[in-house]
């Protein structure tokens, strides 16, 4: 079902909550966000689902022009007419997930900022990943216990496959932390908002990116189980060893470092 503002230029209820639809209206949580993104003169900001224009307004005013890629096809009149006063807002109207970054940057990285919807948190992750080389840095409001995630190390019970994908090609780290009465509906979780960098293309060290990616999803797809048992289809014990990793830890107790020797290990011909 289509629904219309009822009232040109104005946002319209109820939120749809199956765009993860929470906005932001605690005024403080925006303005520490535009204080930790921190724009520069001649960087381009590329938001995503901006939403009721909580972030992308104050961003507009304190930085003069903004992409944003919105879904939601209801909120692309209201964001245009009330960003107008603040500054030059580009709107895309996608799903953020078929949206080529690189193609968009078109070799002027861009500046990546977002109150995710929180059920496409991974696949978004995942994508931006897949377009780390055209952009600088990201800011994101995520659920606090996927920001946990991101960011936790080897030992952790949260350590896991998004921990090692975006800790291996992102310098990752969690900002603050957000309640849930900073949202309207309240989601029913705690958030926080992280920050990732990508690291430079020569410093992540990873031969092949579809192999690591593989290793990765398999070592952790039976995470009870030793590496030699869990990857058994990609590597045989004996080049586990030979990539100087014991066959018999689990993958919660390898680094990235680890993994990035297990998948540049060179397969037997
Ligand atoms: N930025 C606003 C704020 O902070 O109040 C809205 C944040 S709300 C958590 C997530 C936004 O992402 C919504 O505006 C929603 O419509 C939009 N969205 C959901 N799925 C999307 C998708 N696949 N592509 C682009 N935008 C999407």
């Amino acid at each position: 079902m289509t629904r219309s503002p009822a009232t040109p230029g104005t946002f319209s209820e109820p939120a749809k909550k199956s765009l993860g639809q929470n906005f932001l209206h605690e005024r403080g949580v925006v303005d520490r966000i535009v204080q930790a993104v921190n724009p520069k003169p001649g960087e381009r900001l590329v938001e995503i689902g901006p939403g009721q224009g909580a972030m992308t307004f104050p961003l507009l005013a304190r930085h003069g022009a903004l992409t944003a890629i919105e879904f939601d096809r209801d909120l692309l009149e209201p964001l245009t007419v009330q960003a107008a006063p603040h500054g030059a807002l580009t709107l895309i109207h996608a799903n953020v997930l078929d949206v080529d970054f690189t193609a968009l940057a078109d070799g002027a990285p861009i500046r990546l900022v977002g109150n995710l919807p929180y059920n496409l948190s991974s696949p978004i992750l995942f994508h931006a990943l897949d377009h780390a080389a055209a952009i600088t840095d990201m800011h994101f409001m995520l659920q606090k216990e996927v920001v946990e995630r991101m960011a936790s190390g080897p030992g952790s019970k949260v350590y896991g496959r998004l921990s090692v994908m975006l800790q291996a090609y992102c310098e990752v780290t969690m900002l603050f932390v957000v309640g849930p009465g900073a949202f309207r509906p309240a989601p029913k979780v705690d958030s926080a908002v992280v920050r990732l960098t990508p690291r430079p293309a020569e410093t992540i060290g990873i031969v092949d990116p579809r192999r690591f990616a593989d290793i990765v999803r398999a070592a952790f797809g039976q995470r009870r189980k030793t590496l030699r048992n869990a990857v058994s289809t990609l590597m045989d014990s004996d080049a586990i060893a030979a990539a100087g990793i014991d066959p018999q830890l689990r993958a919660e107790q390898l680094s990235v470092a680890d993994f990035v020797r297990l998948a540049n290990h060179p397969v037997a011909a």
